[in-house]
């Protein structure tokens, strides 16, 4: 495996890249790097387009659980739930049927699809769930204000837990919500940790998903769930296991937890970095921290220097972080 220490101290830096079995973000392989100090593993793995700046916060969330360790946890596992890709009704049938949640989140409003095949997939996933199932979807900001109202309005019947973005903008998230009774969820809206103060402010949502990596790590994310006071879903980057387990602290260590958390994502990857992937069983995660696997890292290494070189820039911009 590629062993290098970068400048600045961040300790052993170890390079991975991992075939998406499922392609995200228009990404076919996850890549990223690992980082060991005397407290475990922590995960560095912005996605490419992200320069120092942001990439700080991402090591900041590896620095903490490589050096410092994570609160302690209040719950033993976490609810998470399956996510319904934007395939056809019966697949998405099949999909949930097979996941053993009760909870699902069903991606809408993809290019190329019309409003009736969002419609039949929603209508699928609540038939596969019975009534007391929770069906979410996510429309990651693509509709304008009328079209989220027509949308929200046609799917009322399938009794919707929330909708997960339906609008890119704050001021057509607050406008919506005052006009459905559907609770709203703020995702892309969050980039950065005074993010959440402001959809709070503007009224924009009921709730907020939270990811670790891009808040500077789990005590970081803490403060900012208590200072925004909303209810907190715990969402992943698509991690390894790694970085799963940063996502899991924090959602063990939220004092309140309402809903299923989007951490059942490890399938998405064809491999990882642990011999005892952090992977959901019957809708559920177990809270610990997987063992790296030598093997793992050396079967999935990857060039080190362009890692070395994020990770110092990164590092150059922590207090900003
Ligand atoms: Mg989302």
């Amino acid at each position: 495996m590629a062993v290098l220490t970068p400048p600045g101290g961040s300790g052993p830096l170890h390079a991975f890249s991992i075939p998406m079995r499922v392609r995200f973000r228009g990404l076919t392989r996850r890549e990223g790097c690992l980082l060991r100090g005397p407290a475990g593993w922590g995960e560095f793995s912005p996605f490419a387009e992200y320069g120092p700046r942001e990439c700080a916060r991402w090591l900041a969330c590896a620095r903490e659980a490589a050096y410092t360790g994570w609160p302690a946890p209040l719950r033993t596992r976490i609810p998470v739930n399956a996510t319904v890709p934007a395939v056809s009704a019966g697949a998405a049938h099949a999909l949930v049927s097979a996941s053993g949640c009760t909870t699902a989140k069903v991606k809408v409003a993809e290019p190329g699809q019309s409003d009736a095949h969002d419609i039949a997939r929603v209508e699928a996933v609540r038939d596969a769930l019975g009534p007391a199932g929770r069906v979410r979807i996510d429309a990651n900001g693509a509709w304008d204000l009328d079209h989220a109202l027509r949308m929200l309005r046609a799917l009322d019947r399938y009794d919707l837990e929330y909708a997960e973005q339906p609008c890119a903008t704050l001021d057509e998230m607050a406008r919506l919500r005052r006009r459905v009774n559907v609770p709203l969820a703020a995702d892309e809206s969050i980039r950065r940790a005074e993010d959440p103060v402001r959809v709070r402010a503007a009224g924009a949502a009921d709730l907020v998903v939270l990811k670790v990596q891009p808040l500077g790590g789990v005590r970081a994310a803490l403060a900012v769930a208590e200072a925004c006071a909303l209810p907190v879903v715990v969402s992943s980057a698509v991690e390894t296991s790694v970085g799963l387990a940063a996502g899991i602290a924090l959602a063990a260590a939220l004092p309140e937890l309402p809903y299923a958390c989007g951490l059942g994502t490890i399938g998405l990857l064809a491999g990882d970095l642990t011999e005892a992937p952090l992977a959901p069983r019957d809708g559920w995660i177990e809270v610990r921290t997987p063992s790296v696997s030598p093997a793992e890292l050396a079967a999935h290494a990857a060039p080190l220097a362009p890692w070395v070189e994020r990770a110092a820039l990164a590092h150059a911009r922590l207090e900003y972080a």
